[in-house]
């Protein structure tokens, strides 16, 4: 089954609210035919609101760089999911590397804000990626692998469907180094097995697994067009309209 692709762009602590206003202006000029894939873009909480309304009745949809697990209460400097859907968000990002590295998230974390957020309806993109300490040491499979159990332990079929996963090797992100499109390609292969024996063929089969880690507009034809690529989350790039909307428009092979 053809899986369609969804490219999102993690604004990460960047841009004042002007700015990414701006910026998503100039970024539905850029995008307004596209309509074979989803696009998606994460500002920081406080530009949400606004570039909500920009966006309204475009193909652009708004996702949010992180949530907590509860729903209110005494959790200073935290943003639950229901006030992300109450200004329009559609998809969380989770499990984020720079949340894991620099906030100390562990998997449990990830799984709670990964069953809130489908509890509530939002949809989560899931990040996973290992170390290049992880990768030299032959490690990569297993840690992606680990990542994703736990990351959907305890999340029945059919709402693990409801999840978009994100591969990011950590050694990729912002480094200007990127995964070969083959190993990329590989790497969510053996992702994709590890769903099958956590769920089903058919699950593995449908779920969308992104790539993440210096996705520019000089290697996105080549990453896009892999087999098990099924879309790309993008830092540096996303914050320069060109280079995003160049990714967006990959061109198919
Ligand atoms: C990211 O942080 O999700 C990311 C992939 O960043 P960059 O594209 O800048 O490597």
């Amino acid at each position: 089954m053809a899986r369609r692709k969804l490219i999102a762009g993690n604004w990460k602590m960047n841009k004042n609210v002007d700015e990414a206003k701006a910026l998503a202006k100039e970024l539905i000029n850029n995008v307004k035919g596209v309509e074979t894939h989803d696009i998606m873009i994460a500002p920081t909480f406080v530009c949400l609101s606004e570039v909500a309304n920009i966006i309204k009745g475009t193909n652009i949809s708004l996702g949010a760089q992180n949530m907590h697990f509860e729903d209110s209460g005494a959790y200073t400097g935290e943003v639950s999911a229901d006030m992300l859907l109450s200004i329009g968000v559609e998809y969380v990002i989770l499990g984020h590397s720079e949340r894991r590295t620099i906030f100390g998230e562990t998997d449990e974390i990830i799984n709670k804000k990964i069953k809130k957020a489908i509890e509530k309806g939002l949809i989560p993109v899931f990040c996973i990626g290992e170390t290049l300490e992880e990768r030299e040491a032959g490690k990569a499979d297993d840690v992606v692998n680990n990542q994703t159990t736990k990351g959907l332990a305890g999340i029945s079929e059919a709402d693990a469907s409801k999840v978009v996963i994100a591969y990011e090797p950590i050694w990729a992100i912002g480094t200007g180094k990127t995964a070969t499109p083959e190993d990329a390609d590989s790497i969510h292969n053996i992702i994709r097995n590890t769903l099958k024996s956590l769920y089903s063929d058919a699950f593995a089969s449908n779920m969308k697994i992104l790539y993440g880690g210096s996705m520019n507009e000089n290697n996105a034809d080549e990453l896009l067009n892999k087999e098990n690529i099924d879309g790309g989350l993008i830092g540096g790039a996303a914050l320069v309209v060109d280079k995003f909307a160049r990714i967006i428009n990959y061109v198919k092979k």
